[in-house]
């Protein structure tokens, strides 16, 4: 047996006997947040299982909390967990975006610091981007953080900050030399959000609820062993941070599953014995069947690019998977709804209605959000613009 198969071997053991059943197919998934308590037994089982073992980020070293698996390993445990449908048991902006970019540009004092506490679901972070005059122009931005002695003090506004009332710390584009040119006189640095110089301010959506924030910040104060990189040298830090972001590789992790999406031939199947007009449409059952098969092709590619690639996320093809993925996500919840017809439409600004189910209930709000995934992380234009710049080399226009 080859020291792979003998992985395979052992994981699928390990999960057999870890996994309970409640932390299997969609449900709650951690993402560290210190201020949102967890309340189902099984998924809290199974966060602690797997701190424990390192797993909650794979891949990361075992000296800050990971468990230390090369690629080959890190994509089996993906396979196992996905064959039983067990749910990640931690996604967040550390996993995805902060830590990675940490472990490659971060000194040792801030791995130290910051990753295990990140792999040990203790922490979430906020990404500090856009601000109201920079979005797609990002490197315009103009929150300006000044130089005192052992600190920098903070002035100006971000906004999108999502989850930025949940979380822990945030990192953050600043601008620290207002005369160099653009790109050039920007750092990354990291701070705690509950400080008196941060006020957070939510932007209520149509449905009443808040994931977005206006962030404002009135002399903050980030600490110089939290810049990240060099002064003035953000841009390339946080450039990268937005490929880790781009990667998809927490779609990969989360089996497409996370926040309980489901197959569409499962959902199909469940909906078979009721009068469903969607699927007894023959154009309507090959619209589904060629989504998840473009879907499964994307997934390899994906993996395809994650494997070739040195330091496991792929540069800017990650422009690629950003605009192909969130297409077929915009794609999924086109379907979904058509599939459901009136049990996808309760009344979406309800928190409960208990004549339609949980996944009914949310088909509406998710198809309403996955509109915006095509403008977050970057626009899909953005990308585009990337793509021909950095992937094809055309000239710049
Ligand atoms: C749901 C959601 C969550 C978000 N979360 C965060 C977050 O946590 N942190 C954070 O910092 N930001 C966040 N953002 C902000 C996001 O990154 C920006 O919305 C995005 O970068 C676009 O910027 P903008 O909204 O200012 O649009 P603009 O830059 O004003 O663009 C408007 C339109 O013009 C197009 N456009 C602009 N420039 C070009 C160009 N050069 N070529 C072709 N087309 C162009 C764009 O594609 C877009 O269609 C979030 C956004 C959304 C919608």
């Amino acid at each position: 047996m080859t020291d792979l198969s003998a992985f395979r071997e052992e994981t699928k053991a390990w999960l057999e006997e870890n996994c309970p059943p409640g932390a299997r197919g969609p449900g709650p998934i951690s993402n560290g947040s210190s201020k949102i308590k967890i309340t189902d037994a099984d998924t809290l089982v199974w966060l602690e299982r797997m701190v424990e073992k390192g797993w909650t980020v794979p891949s990361w070293p075992k000296e800050v909390g990971g468990g230390g698996l090369n690629n080959d390993e890190y994509l089996v445990l993906l396979e196992e967990m996905a064959a039983m449908g067990a749910r990640p048991a931690l996604s967040s902006f550390g996993t995805s975006m902060i830590g990675p970019t940490l472990l490659e540009f971060g000194t040792d004092e801030q791995k130290n610091t910051h990753l295990p506490r990140i792999a040990r679901a203790e922490v979430e972070w906020c990404q500090g981007y856009s601000e109201p005059g920079s979005g797609s122009d990002l490197a315009s931005l103009s929150t300006r953080a000044e130089d005192n002695g052992d600190h920098f003090v903070i002035n100006g506004q971000k906004t999108w900050t999502s989850g930025a009332h949940n979380a822990d710390w945030m990192f953050c584009l600043v601008r620290t030399d207002p005369n160099a040119p653009k790109h050039e006189g920007i750092s990354f640095v990291l701070l705690p959000v509950d400080q008196p110089g941060i006020e957070i301010r939510p932007i209520r959506m149509l449905s009443g609820e808040s994931r977005f924030n206006d962030t404002f910040f009135d002399n903050a104060i980030a600490q110089k062993t939290d810049l990240v990189g060099e002064l003035n040298k953000g841009w390339t830090v946080g450039k990268r941070l937005l490929q880790h972001e781009r990667s998809g590789m927490e779609s990969l992790v989360s089996g497409g599953a996370k926040g309980g999406k489901m197959s569409l031939v499962a959902e199909a199947k469940r909906c078979l014995g009721e009068d469903n007009n969607a699927i007894a449409d023959p154009a309507y059952r090959s619209e589904v069947l060629k989504y998840e098969m473009d879907n499964q092709v994307f997934r390899m590619a994906q993996r395809r690019a994650v494997e070739e690639s040195e330091g496991g996320t792929p540069g800017a093809v990650t422009s690629i998977f950003k605009i192909y993925g969130t297409e077929l996500q915009q794609k999924y919840y086109d379907l979904l709804l058509k599939m459901r017809g009136v049990r996808g439409f309760p009344d979406t600004f309800a928190k409960q209605n208990d004549s339609f189910s949980d996944a009914e209930m949310s088909t509406t709000r998710d198809w309403l959000f996955y509109r915006a995934a095509s403008i977050y992380s970057g626009s899909n234009e953005v990308q585009r613009n990337i793509i021909a710049k950095r992937v094809l080399g055309l000239p710049d226009g």
